[in-house]
Parts: C-alpha cells; sequence; structure tokens
C-alpha cells in the first residue's frame, strides 16, 4: 500500500514556507529534497519504518525525530519505531513530547527496516551500535545541520545554515503535504528552542517565520519553556552549585582570548541523585563568563569516559577543535567524546585552541 493523496498545507503556511529569507531549500540541493521525498513515498504504509536519533539525545534529536515520525503516521504509515543509541534514558523534560509512544530502546529497533531516517546525527559514530543497521538495504535519508557532517545515507539533506534539525524536518513535511497540528509543533518547537537557545543563537527571520507557524497551531511557548529549561530537580540544582563553583579560567588560552572550564563526575551525579541530562545546560552559566571567548565542560558518563561541550563566543572554530578530536558539532558549540582525567581533557584541548583562532 503506497500512501494515498493527503491534504495540503493551508495557503498561509505555504506563503510561509515561499517567503523564507535562508530556508534549508536554498541549502539542500532539489534533487535531494526530490530524493528524499520518493524515499517516504515509495515506502508502503504497512513497511516497517526506522527513525534514529543520536547518542544522549537532546531537544532537537528527539523533536525534531517525534515530530516527524507523527506526521508519518498522519501520512498513514503503520509501523513505525523511534529509537536511539545507549541507555534508555530519555531526559525528563523530553517524557511527555507528543509521540513518545513510539520510541523503544534500541534493543527493540527494526533489524531490517525498509526506510531509515536519521536526525542530527553529524556522523555514523553518534549511532553507536544502531550504525551497523545501515549496512541491511534500508534505504537512509540523514536530517542535519551540522557543517561537520559526513555525508553518511543515501539522500543526505544537511544545511549547515539551518537553526535545528527541525527545520529541516519542518521542510521534508511540507514537500511530503503534512499539515502541521499542535502535536507535531510541540515537537517541532522544543526542538528549535533547544538548539537557538530560546532563539538566543538566531541568524535568520526564517527560524521567527517558523517558530510564528508552531505557536498558531495552539502551542504554549510558555508552557514548553517551563517544562524544558525551568524546571530542574532540587539536587539538580545542590550539583550545579558545586559544579560551576569548581570553575577554573585560564586567560591565556586560546590566544589570550580565554578558556574557563569545569568538570563534572559520575560520583558527583551519584552523591546528588541525578541523571546525566541535568549537566547538559550548565555549559549556558560557563559560557557567560565575560573573560573567556572559550567555555568547557567535561561531564563523566561512565567512569573514565567524557562528553565535553565546548562553546565559542566567536574567537575559535570550536567545531574544528572537536572534529580533531574526533567530534563535530558547529563552529560555536561543539563536542567530543574523551578519556582519562579532566586535566587530561583540558591538556587535549589547549593547543588545538590555538590552531582555531578565528
Ligand atoms: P553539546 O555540547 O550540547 O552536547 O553539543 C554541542 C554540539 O556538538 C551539538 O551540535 C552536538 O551535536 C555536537 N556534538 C557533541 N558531541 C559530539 C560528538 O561526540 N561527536 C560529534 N560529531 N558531534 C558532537
Ligand atoms: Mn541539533
Amino acid at each position: 500500500m503506497r500512501p494515498g493523496p493527503t491534504p495540503g498545507r493551508t495557503p498561509s503556511s505555504r506563503a510561509a514556507a515561499s517567503s523564507r529569507v535562508a530556508g534549508p531549500s536554498e541549502a539542500v540541493a532539489a534533487s535531494d529534497w526530490e530524493a528524499a521525498v520518493a524515499a517516504v513515498r515509495g515506502a508502503g504504509l504497512d513497511d516497517e519504518v526506522q527513525l534514529i536519533c543520536h547518542v544522549n539525545p537532546d531537544g532537537d534529536a528527539l523533536g525534531s525525530m517525534l515530530g516527524f515520525a507523527l506526521g508519518l503516521r498522519r501520512l498513514g504509515f503503520t509501523r513505525l519505531r523511534a529509537t536511539f543509541p545507549g541507555e534508555f534514558d530519555v531526559p525528563e523534560p523530553y517524557r511527555a513530547l507528543p509521540g513518545i509512544d513510539l520510541l523503544v530502546p534500541e534493543q527493540q529497533a527494526y533489524a531490517s527496516p525498509a526506510l531509515t531516517l536519521i536526525f542530527d546525527v553529524a556522523a555514523e559514530s553518534r549511532l553507536g551500535g544502531l550504525a551497523s543497521l545501515l549496512d541491511g538495504g534500508s534505504r537512509v535519508v540523514v536530517l542535519d545541520h551540522h557543517a561537520s557532517n559526513t555525508g553518511f545515507g543515501d539522500v543526505a539533506l544537511v544545511d549547515p545554515g539551518a537553526a535545528a534539525t527541525s527545520v529541516v524536518a519542518d521542510e521534508l513535511l511540507s514537500r511530503l503535504g503534512v499539515p502541521l497540528d499542535a502535536e507535531i509543533a510541540e515537537c517541532l518547537y522544543v526542538a528549535l528552542t533547544t538548539d537557538t537557545g530560546s532563539f538566543k543563537f538566531v541568524r535568520s527571520p526564517s527560524v521567527h517565520t517558523l517558530a510564528a507557524r508552531l505557536i498558531a497551531t495552539g502551542i504554549s511557548p510558555a508552557a514548553i519553556a517551563r517544562r524544558t529549561f525551568d524546571t530542574r530537580p532540587f539536587g539538580a540544582m545542590k550539583l550545579a552549585g558545586e559544579v560551576l563553583g569548581r570553575a577554573l579560567l585560564d586567560p591565556a588560552a586560546a590566544g589570550g582570548r580565554g578558556l574557563v572550564w569545569t568538570y563534572a563526575t559520575t560520583a558527583d551525579l551519584e552523591r546528588h541523585g541525578q541523571r546525566p541530562y541535568v549537566l547538559d545546560s550548565l555549559i549556558d552559566p560557563v559560557r557567560g563568563v565575560a573573560e573567556a571567548d572559550v567555555a568547557v565542560l567535561v561531564k563523566e558518563l561512565v567512569p573514565g569516559e567524557w562528553a565535553v561541550s565546548l562553546r565559542s563566543k566567536g574567537g575559535v572554530d570550536v567545531s574544528a577543535v572537536a572534529t580533531a578530536l574526533g567530534g563535530g558539532g558547529h563552529r560555536l558549540a561543539a563536542g567530543f567524546t574523551a578519556y582519562g582525567t579532566p586535566d587530561d581533557v583540558i591538556a587535549e584541548i589547549r593547543p588545538l585552541l590555538d590552531a582555531h583562532l578565528t
């Protein structure tokens, strides 16, 4: 069975889409959009369709994936599974996202789906054990916005100018004729606000045009913001106090532009009874330090293994630094996985900061 005709978007949303200033349609080749639409249309409604986002998923990874999954459900697809690699620990703020019923642990992923859609994943290494499923003959469409994307997959919709992967997801949903509804919009809105720092890092009016279309479905930005950014356990606040309290300022680093850094261990998490996701937002107060261009947060995932978050105010290309260390990301926000002690990690990063001044 093939997807039947679906209602188009309203004239006003079509107009909004066509008036994009720097939308994804300009960065992604028309032939790639067409190939992605053909890949979805080419799958039968009863075929297995798998959606995957990156390890330790954030709001953009989960929001763009679940929003798109709901769009596929609206098209009539009946066999949908969404998943991500690693421990099945969905951060508390995202547990009530619409479409969360489609999310399964990686152990329950389809072994050989007809179609695989991948969200917010810059490199196959971010797929953990699920990467092996890409060799199984499934048609693979990648939706992403990382400049460091390696171009893996059969169709790569990669727009480094897009504020979030949800911008790319919205465009593909639009091209598939899926009308926005409040559930899809909530997912895409969470994704958009997460990756733009609540619209602080926006570079194009098209982001607000998209936000306006999402809000017009009736979602509540205030309620979503409170749930997503402003609700944390008491223990997470106490943990933040400790982690921020041990930050170090290194004014000579990065060619004198300055580095501020801190770290959090699994022991810190245990002591405060917290799960790792509560550390994700801690890079924000660190990056606000006026005396440093570069901010680094070194987060212990399992003993001796660290997820490193890098941020720059523009004086250093931290994507190049992260890529050199096996990770990736954006010019002003990037990350990689490291081993050893936090001091070892900083010792690795420091010379690379000097090598990638902008
Ligand atoms: P965060 O510091 O918020 O985890 O990530 C910042 C940016 O860097 C995000 O765009 C994220 O996708 C990317 N990033 C973080 N860690 C890694 C990594 O280990 N590998 C790659 N390729 N990108 C990463
Ligand atoms: Mn993203």
